[in-house]
């Protein structure tokens, strides 16, 4: 089914578990409104994925600290680089995460890039080039933590030959028109 290209789906709240658990942070993505990604079987994969710049600038927002004091926070965005923004390599889970025993389908991708923020509530654009391997069961967290570090060194290779490198624009300029 490959390349497969994810327009204009939005970052959402996922369990919390990727970096406070694990020191691995995963965009989550709606599966539900996306007919391909539910077709898909479950698994990793790799592709690319790029954020879309908000179509307002970021709102500030006055909120109250638990101390009585206010503060400004702005909604998603505000921090972010330029850097940011651009085409970066991804590594995508989908599926139940079992060792987790999570009820309900999630579509999760690590995007190996250093934000200068969190991003929820971003809108992006993705292209999944490929397939890594199905969804295990772990004995333990060590152990799962040992395979998504391999999963993202594989991810990272395959996309880095230039038969891969050259599907970057798909998930850039193309997908945001
Ligand atoms: P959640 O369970 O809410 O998805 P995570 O611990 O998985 O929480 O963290 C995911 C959030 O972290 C993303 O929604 C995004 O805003 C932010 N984030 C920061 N760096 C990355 C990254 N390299 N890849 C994916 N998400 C990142
Ligand atoms: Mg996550």
């Amino acid at each position: 089914p490959f390349p497969l290209v994810i327009r204009n789906t939005s970052v959402v709240a996922g369990f919390g578990r990727g970096s406070a658990e694990m020191g691995i942070p995963t965009a989550n993505v709606p599966v539900d409104n996306e007919p391909e990604l539910q077709k898909l079987v479950t698994g990793v994969y790799f592709g690319f994925v790029r954020l879309l710049r908000p179509e307002q600038p970021p709102q500030k927002k006055i909120v109250s600290r638990s101390d009585g004091k206010s503060e400004v926070e702005f909604t998603y965005g505000a921090n972010l680089a330029d850097s940011d923004f651009e085409v970066l390599p991804m590594v995508m889970s989908l599926g139940w995460n079992p060792f987790f025993k999570n009820s309900k389908k999630a579509c999760e991708l690590h995007i190996l890039h250093e934000f200068k923020s969190t991003f929820y509530g971003c809108k992006l654009n993705f292209i999944i080039l490929g397939y890594v391997r199905p969804e295990l069961d772990y004995v333990s967290m060590e152990a799962l933590i040992k395979d998504i570090q391999l999963d993202i060194e594989t991810a990272r290779k395959y996309l880095a030959t230039p038969e891969y490198a050259k599907q970057k624009d798909s998930a850039g300029h193309d997908a945001v028109d």
